[in-house]
């Protein structure tokens, strides 16, 4: 693999103040477990560094920000969990096991992350989505509630659905808190031992025949594997993908409501909705003043992840305020918050995760396409199966780098 230089260069000092620690850490090599780093503490990496010190791994994790930070695909204040997958049932015994893992972390930590408060997918019943959902939660025995229109708009007031729209409830659905997750795994990891280096920027990964080199803030570190987790920032670390991996603006709308009580979390389950004219997502209120409702939309590519755009136009909100009239009584049809976000897109929307081809020592977790916070936990688990034996029980197979390599 060729040498991936991501800025700028370190000095000929530096390198000699490495030198005494890469000998002595070749000589102790095959004395120990692999020494594996982790580059980017985000959604994905915060979870692997969780998993690889939990497993007792010599571990390093390297954020160019602080950690939380808003500029990562975790911003936003929360994330949809569902099982119910409308992007394919194969994500189901991932989500299933994330799902665990979730509740794992917050055992651990004390903290609340996730609200099982269930999701609901809502869409023309023969929408090909939500033939994927009702695919999920019959194939994989997801506790779930079909309910006709009328059905669901005696239940949930909140939605207003059009003749032959169904929903289903996946009992199994939630919110998160994707900025404390981040903290309290990165955190967690560091009690069980982790180093982590923030605002520390990696600058270059050098993979050498027996281990790689990864030169960050200045300085050499050598490393037996490399676990990649850069979110909007994977396609300037492998360039080899760009003709399939872009970043993309996101931008989250808030909407004040005079029924409030009616989009709390007892009321108001996750919802995702298709067969409008734009496919929207939304979250209750989790601090009693807004309710969330999204679009899954994006809103150009991001050529500099650094150099995020963060203006909105008011006409590119027409669309997603459309949505909040036709669809949700009782909601404001402007929004009061707008935030604007970025995350890293394959061109057929499912992630990278794996081997980075060619390589045996480098793996990449990226591109998860604007749906990848829920799996991070299981993400995790897999990152640090591939670091300690370079595969995964997990099924995988739709996800591997490979099929883009050609
Ligand atoms: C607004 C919005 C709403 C979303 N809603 C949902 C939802 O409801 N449910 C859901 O499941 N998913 C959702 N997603 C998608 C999900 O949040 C993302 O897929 C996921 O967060 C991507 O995680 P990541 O680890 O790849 O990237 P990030 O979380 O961005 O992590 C990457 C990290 O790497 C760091 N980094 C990059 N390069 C370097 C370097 N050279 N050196 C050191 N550090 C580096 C970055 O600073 C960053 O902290 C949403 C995404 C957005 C943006």
């Amino acid at each position: 693999m060729t040498s991936r230089n991501l800025s700028a260069s370190m000095s000929e000092g530096a390198i000699e103040d490495e030198a005494h620690e890469l000998v002595s850490h070749r000589r102790n090599r095959r004395m120990r477990s692999p020494r594996v780093a982790v580059v980017g503490i985000g959604s994905m990496g915060s979870m692997a560094l969780w998993q690889l010190a939990k497993a007792g791994i010599d571990v390093v994790g390297f954020e160019q920000y602080g950690l939380a930070h808003e500029r990562s695909a975790a911003g936003g204040e929360s994330r949809m969990f569902r099982t119910a997958y409308m992007e394919g049932a194969d994500y189901v015994p991932l989500l299933k096991t994330s799902r665990r893992l979730w509740q794992e972390l917050e055992a651990e930590t004390g903290q609340n992350l996730l609200t099982l408060n269930g999701a609901l997918m809502i869409g023309p019943r023969e929408d090909p989505r939500i033939a994927n959902v009702i695919r999920s939660v019959e194939d994989f025995e997801i506790d779930h509630v079909v309910l006709d229109r009328a059905e669901t708009m005696a239940r949930y007031p909140q939605h207003r659905l059009e003749d032959g729209e169904i929903s289903v409830l996946d009992r199994e659905g939630g919110v998160i808190r994707p900025e404390l997750a981040v903290l309290t795994a990165a955190e967690r990891a560091a009690a069980l031992g982790a180093t982590i280096h923030d605002h520390t920027q990696v600058e270059a990964i050098d993979e050498k025949p027996a281990g790689v080199q990864i030169t960050a803030g200045g300085k050499v570190h050598e490393f037996d594997k490399v676990i990649v987790t850069a979110g909007p920032w994977t396609a300037r670390v492998f360039p080899q993908f760009s003709a399939h991996l872009v970043s993309k603006k996101i931008v989250m709308t808030w909407y004040l409501s005079d029924r409030l009580h009616e989009y709390t979390p007892d009321a108001f389950p996750a919802f995702g909705r298709v067969g409008g004219e734009i496919q929207t997502f939304g979250i209750p209120s989790l601090e009693g003043t807004m309710t969330k409702i999204g679009s899954v939309n994006t809103f150009g590519d991001v050529v500099l992840p650094e150099q995020l755009h963060r203006d909105v136009d008011l006409a590119e909100l027409d669309a997603i305020n459309r949505e909040v009239a036709r669809c949700h009584p009782g909601l404001r049809t402007t929004p009061s918050r707008v935030s604007v976000h970025m995350d890293a897109y394959t061109s057929d929307e499912h992630a990278l995760v794996g081997p980075v081809p060619g390589s045996s020592q480098v793996f990449v977790l990226g591109g998860y396409s604007g749906h990848g916070f829920k799996m991070a936990p299981v993400m995790g688990e897999i990152a640090k199966d591939l670091a300690m034996s370079g595969s995964t029980s997990h099924s995988i197979g739709h996800l591997s780098p490979a099929r883009f390599s050609a």
